[in-house]
């Protein structure tokens, strides 16, 4: 299988898994994330924050009521019903003028919900509970101190961090960085990730395919999954199953920060990609990984030793620094599981990212399923049901080959090794994608 003088490395999947992590640590140690850049606040969705984001004021700058109601002292409803004298009514955003200076024994503030809870007053009564008579209110239900009110400072002090660097930002992640005023987001750049994809039968998308051809579609998973990731894809164009071709645009490749290769990494006669890059002088961590789909899945680096440094020459910088890449199989929905379970971990160390466990639900099968010992599996999978009842079924497919199969799923079921039957019923994990 591989030219490199190593023998083959097939992994368990978890070890491929942590594998990658290791590497993906050794980036992160390293500091090759990527340089920073300002954007506007709602350009940050998606992008990793590369400066701490901290609360420029105590949240919430003043004790809160959580409830329309009345500020009360809580020890005036011992006896119920209580009537207290009302003392004022404080609105949502009240001038502090507005606000009754002290509430005393006996006595009440109509407020509303968000509005800042008056010295004196400990708790606040819901207005369901309170029917107001011109100066006077009666309470029919006793509060404990504290009540439906969020003290000041509670949420977070002035200082507090909010949002780490390397958090990767999400809507509440955006809300948090408005609530401090922050109009602009300092985040890192894009890491620039090339795919090539491999095989003299793929043909672009804008040519007609031959009989025995078929359109190049894992460029374009593999484009979307890398932008889902966080990176910016490099589309190289299709590699012949030649080797000159094929060492002339991984080069090209190895120029960007992480290079993804799709097609000619299994046993074929003219799966030529390990041998190129064999020749590049390439470190192979693994060559295969018991997974299924994916099993021939290819990680390494080029570059990073004194002796492809002397290969390349050492003015070479496309050599010089160490590359990762992947050699990802060629089947579609093989390559668009191994992105996810190998290549999205680095990409989101190159994008500053902090590390994220890979992480599966636990759903009840709809029907039983039989598998093979030996692999762990990943079937795709369609996640149905509604609130607390979602069931999970395999979908039928034709194999790791069958994009119209892929698309219809939400998910897949993942199937450990060592386990071969699994009942109606039974709950199983669940990748969701
Ligand atoms: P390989 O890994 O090169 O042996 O390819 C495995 C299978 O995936 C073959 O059926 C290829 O035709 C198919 N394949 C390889 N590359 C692509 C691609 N870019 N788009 C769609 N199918 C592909
Ligand atoms: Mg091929």
């Amino acid at each position: 299988m591989s030219a490199s003088s190593d023998p083959p490395t097939i992994l368990s999947f978890a070890e491929a898994r942590h594998v990658v992590e290791e590497q993906a640590a050794s980036v992160r140690a390293a500091g090759l994330k990527a340089t920073t850049e300002f954007v506007s606040l709602l350009d940050a969705l998606g992008r990793v924050l590369a400066e701490p984001v901290s609360a420029d004021r105590d949240i919430p700058p003043f004790p809160r009521s959580t409830r329309d109601g009345y500020a009360v002292l809580s020890a005036d409803l011992t006896n119920l019903p209580a009537t207290l004298e009302v003392i004022g009514e404080i609105k949502a955003g009240a001038k502090l003028e507005e606000i009754p200076a002290q509430v005393g024994r006996g006595q009440a503030a109509s407020i509303m919900t968000g509005a800042p809870v008056p010295a004196g007053a400990d708790a606040v009564v819901m207005v369901e509970y309170a029917s107001a008579f011109g100066e006077e209110v009666r309470i029919t239900r006793g509060v404990t101190a504290g009540e439906n009110i969020v003290p000041r400072g509670a949420e977070a002090q002035q200082g507090n961090l909010l949002l780490e660097c390397g958090q990767r930002l999400n809507h509440a992640a955006i809300a948090l960085a408005a609530s401090v005023g922050k109009s602009k987001l300092a985040v890192f750049k894009r890491p620039r990730v090339a795919v090539l994809t491999t095989g003299d039968e793929i043909v672009s998308i804008d040519d007609t395919p031959g009989p025995t051809q078929i359109r190049n579609s894992n460029t374009y998973s593999l484009a979307a999954q890398i932008q889902q990731g966080g990176g910016e894809p490099v589309l190289l164009p299709v590699a012949p199953d030649e080797a000159q071709g094929l060492r002339r645009l991984i080069e090209q490749g190895l120029e960007a920060d992480l290079l993804l290769m799709t097609g000619g990494v299994s046993m074929g006669r003219y799966d030529l990609v390990e041998r190129v890059l064999a020749e590049l002088h390439a470190e192979f961590f693994f060559t295969g990984a018991q997974i299924q789909p994916g099993r021939p899945v290819v990680f390494g680096r080029c570059g990073a030793g004194a002796l492809a440094r002397e290969a390349a020459g050492e003015d070479s910088s496309v050599l010089s620094q160490g590359k990762y890449f992947f050699g990802l199989p060629g089947n579609p929905v093989s390559t668009m599981v191994t992105f996810e379970l190998f290549a999205r971990p680095m990409i989101e160390a190159l994008t500053g990212q902090s590390p994220r466990r890979l992480m599966f639900l636990h759903v009840p099968l709809k029907t039983e399923i039989h598998v093979k010992l030996g692999l762990t599996r990943f079937l795709p999978a369609l996640l149905t049901g509604e609130f607390e009842n979602s069931v999970v079924e395999p979908l039928k497919w034709q194999g790791s080959g069958d994009i119209a199969a892929i698309a219809r799923a939400n998910c897949y079921i993942v199937i450990p090794p060592d386990k071969e039957k699994f009942a109606a019923g039974e709950f199983v994990p669940v990748m969701l994608r």
